[in-house]
């Protein structure tokens, strides 16, 4: 005969006092269910004999709340990004102002007119919300949106060039962060990618030579996340809109940001806009929802009526629409640029690109004795001038002045790496995480994007600094 185990058993355990509460709080079948693997898994060790002690009651009734509260957080939530790249694809990209956070409460919480057509009754189109906005904004004769920018690019070459050819410079053969491929997604289109010119040099007579019957379209994408410099050339968008036109054929433009407003006048580096791609011939133009225009994810093309229909017809346009929520950010994000004025202080993205460095470092000489304090002897913090970036394949080599605080361990030599990381870490375990980088033997918190002091302040009395 076994001996008996030493465990309680789980009706025991649920129906004391002691329980009660956190059956209310987490839910009975969550409660149970969760006080059966405590109890397993203290069984299991019983019976291997690696855990001598018993369980006591309250040690069961311990160790349930301490995993239930542990799988109460929720995975996908809030960070302070101090890493000094103001849209960062891994930390969520744009942020949204009220208005749009109001916007989408209200088509989440209410029934709305998505694709109800409110003066005559009838089925309408979810893209209406946001459509003559962006032709106003653009000067586009018409607009649709899908997914993301990559979607865009997708649909377009899909609908107006499968099983055709499309001629592309090779010098704009891009990757951008993760899969996004040029050659890829063409393939994945049922394109055939033409390429010509050379890296840094392609020239208006080398699409011309690659002009066939079989020409669907002439693309030029914006090369985002690297730069070409020195002895290069690129074919001017004017006289490749003109030979496209002479030749009966569309040319678009994956814009990749895309800003609807000129960034000079925020003293910012200057980034091409819908406008001036339109403009100079260019028939359609996709861009990010959520990179510079600082929306949500989305996928925007503007241009020319015709091309934009067909777009609207194919089938894969219904796998790749909106839902109501981004239709609704969307929509007041747009609306704010009706005001450009005021849309530095309005738009969370374009405030913190045009955060002055003054005003960063007064951030920084706030911050910096709670967090030394807090560091105690281990490691040394001293404010640092930084250099953010705007991200997202912007402007890759601009960079904005910006403060910080470096942070270096006290201790030099071997170790000092560990040290480094174990910070990083330990900043990274927080309630809200914080996400700085690593450079030059120095953990750098860039300041840039730090709205909430208080909350930064707060939280780092549960800092675990001991190196
Ligand atoms: C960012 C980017 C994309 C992808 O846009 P998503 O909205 O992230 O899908 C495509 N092309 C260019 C040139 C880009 O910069």
């Amino acid at each position: 005969m076994s001996e008996p185990s030493p465990l309680p058993s789980v009706d025991r355990v649920l129906n004391l006092s002691a329980m009660q509460p956190v059956i209310a709080r987490f839910g009975r079948t969550l409660t149970v269910a969760k006080l059966r693997s405590v109890l397993d898994e203290a069984r299991t060790g019983w019976r291997i004999g690696a855990a001598k002690v018993s369980l006591s009651e309250e040690e069961a009734v311990a160790r349930c709340v301490h995993q239930l509260e542990a799988g109460e957080q929720r995975s996908l939530r809030p960070v302070f990004n101090l890493t000094g790249t103001v849209l960062h694809t891994n930390l969520g990209r744009a942020l949204f102002p009220e208005e749009a956070v109001q916007a989408v409460t209200d088509v989440l919480t209410r029934p709305s007119n998505l694709e109800f057509d409110l003066a005559s009754g009838e089925r309408g189109d979810r893209d209406t919300h946001v459509e003559d906005l962006l032709c106003q904004l653009t000067g586009a004769e018409a607009a649709t949106v899908v997914n993301n920018n990559a979607a865009a690019v997708f649909l377009a070459l899909n609908a107006l060039a499968a099983r055709k050819e499309v001629i592309v410079s090779r010098g704009e053969l891009v990757e951008i962060g993760g899969a996004f491929r040029v050659p890829d997604i063409m393939a994945r289109a049922g394109c055939r990618l033409i390429e010509v010119g050379t890296t840094n040099r392609t020239h208006l007579h080398d699409f011309e030579a690659a002009i066939t019957s079989k020409t669907a379209l002439l693309l030029k994408v914006h090369a985002s996340n690297y730069a070409i410099i020195g002895f290069t050339a690129a074919a001017a968008e004017a006289e490749l809109a003109q030979l496209a036109h002479r030749h009966d054929l569309p040319f678009m433009m994956d814009l990749g940001s895309g800003t609807l407003v000129d960034l000079a006048r925020w003293g910012l580096p200057v980034e091409p806009t819908p406008q001036q791609a339109q403009a100079a011939g260019i028939d359609l133009v996709t861009f990010s929802g959520d990179k510079l225009l600082g929306g949500p994810q989305a996928g925007i093309i503007v241009g020319r009526r015709e091309l934009i229909k067909k777009i609207k017809k194919n089938p894969l346009k219904r796998a790749l629409r909106l839902d109501k929520m981004t239709i609704a950010a969307l929509e007041a994000i747009l609306r704010l640029y009706r005001d450009p004025d005021r849309l530095a202080e309005r738009l969370p993205t374009l405030r913190l690109l045009t955060r002055s460095a003054d005003d960063i470092k007064a951030v920084a000489a706030r911050v910096l004795q709670p967090l030394q304090n807090k560091l105690a002897d281990y490691y040394s913090a001293t404010v640092c001038d930084c250099a953010s970036q705007i991200g997202s394949g912007s402007l890759p080599v601009e960079r904005l002045d910006s403060h910080g605080i470096a942070i270096r361990p006290v201790k030099k030599g071997r170790g000092e790496g560990t040290a480094l990381e174990k910070l990083a870490a330990a900043l990274r375990a927080l309630p809200v995480p914080v996400i700085g980088r690593i450079e030059d033997g120095a953990l750098v918190l860039d300041l840039r994007c730090l709205d909430d002091e208080a909350g930064f302040i707060s939280q780092l009395a549960e800092l675990n600094v001991a190196p």
